[in-house]
């Protein structure tokens, strides 16, 4: 057995057929858990192989935050957040997002068409830049940048898309929305961000979702419904699921509207009911997958899922939304060791993170010790071999 970073034996894993390899970790049963400082170690170590492929290549032609340059200084953001003050490390991290950043606003300036969106498109560049610019302490910078971002927003609760209803996480209205959630933590009560014409976005989702949901014929049990390209989808990345985790976060704009609230709350009790016996949910509404074939990942699964139905348990305290939770958690304790790689959408960061969710939920140990068994076979040279070279590595 080769020892990870946390001193933990970590079993080989075997090549199946599946998309995941069979979990080869026994389940808790009260170790001692490993100090999360022995993972930042690691993360330094991934930064550093990142600085120099960037250094090498500033200009990649993904400037997103999904999988370009914008994602990679935002990462760079989140690391350098855990480092002590003034360290060598926390510079270093610092120095790699803003070159970063520098590079892909000189492109992005020069290009009179932006991908609309956020996730997926050319406007989370401003996000991270107003971000980084603020820890860097460039505060002009990172003005600017918020305000680019700022007047993207003017219209978007009017925006479409073919195909789609526009109102999605990766591109869509949703994804505008949780932007301005993340810039209102270093900016908060920012003038400029007062601008955002957030109640107009919010009831134009729920509006959106009414309508499909009654051109469906779904509206008496899903009162909320929505679509991209061309289909009902229910996981994070484009589904029913993130649309109305973020719908959540605004409880002074919901309150308004109160019978809003009443269809989101019918429309995720519904969902509750699209749980598989073994935890998991379909990538779309209506559809039947095959349970050896099913996806168990962020974008479409019980990893991206189980994000909605934390955030109900915390707005109603409803046990039954927690025993959604545990039920999505067992599931990816056993299907989450993707063959895909280490990404967060359709890897084993983004199946860990559902355990670190879990853990900040219950405060039970079990979640920790999960998520420390996830990030500890992901980079074992067994693991690297049989997995999936990811599209984009650096990203
Ligand atoms: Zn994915």
């Amino acid at each position: 057995m080769a020892a990870a970073k946390s001193g933990k034996n970590v079993p080989p894993v075997r090549s199946v057929r599946q998309r995941h390899f069979d979990n080869p970790f026994s389940d808790y049963n009260g170790q001692p858990l490993p100090d999360a400082s022995e993972y930042i170690e690691q993360a330094l170590s991934l930064m550093q192989d990142i600085y120099s492929y960037y250094t090498v290549f500033p200009n990649r032609p993904r400037r997103d935050l999904y999988i370009g340059g914008a994602g990679v200084a935002y990462g760079c953001v989140r690391l350098s957040d855990r480092l002590p003050r003034q360290s060598a490390d926390k510079e270093l991290v610092l120095d790699l997002a803003v070159r970063i950043i520098d590079a892909l606003l000189q492109e992005l300036n020069s290009i009179p068409l932006k991908a609309p969106g956020v996730i997926g498109g050319d406007f989370g560049v401003y996000v991270a830049a107003a971000i980084v610019y603020a820890k860097a302490g460039r505060t002009e910078d990172a003005e600017n940048a918020l305000k680019e971002f700022v007047g993207s927003t003017s219209g978007v609760e009017r925006m479409t898309s073919q195909g789609s209803s526009a109102d999605e996480f990766m591109t869509g209205k949703c994804g505008y929305l949780a932007a301005f959630m993340e810039l209102w933590k270093t900016f908060p009560a920012h003038p400029s961000l007062l601008e955002v014409p957030v109640p107009a976005i919010i009831n134009s989702v729920i509006e959106s979702g009414k309508q499909y949901s009654h051109a469906r014929g779904f509206h008496s049990k899903c009162p909320l419904m929505y679509f991209h390209l061309g289909a009902d989808y229910i996981g994070a990345a484009h589904g029913l699921s993130s649309v109305l985790q973020i719908l959540l976060c605004f409880p002074h704009v919901l309150k308004a509207h109160p019978e809003n609230l009443k269809e989101i709350k019918a429309s995720i009790d519904y969902l509750a009911t699209c749980q598989k016996c073994n935890g998991n949910f379909g990538a779309v509404f209506n559809t039947i997958d095959q349970e050896e074939n099913e996806l168990v990942q962020w974008c479409h699964g019980a990893p991206g899922v189980i994000m909605l139905f934390a955030k109900a348990y915390l707005v109603w305290k409803d046990c039954k939304y927690d025993d959604v939770c545990r039920l999505c958690a067992d599931v990816i304790w056993k299907k989450g060791l993707l063959k895909k790689g280490p990404g967060l959408c359709h890897g084993i960061s983004g199946t860990a993170y559902a355990f670190l969710l879990m853990y900040r939920l219950t405060n039970d140990s079990v979640y920790l010790y999960r998520a420390t068994c996830f990030a500890d076979i992901m980079f074992q040279q067994n693991v690297r071999e049989l997995s999936r070279l990811p599209d984009n590595p650096y990203s």
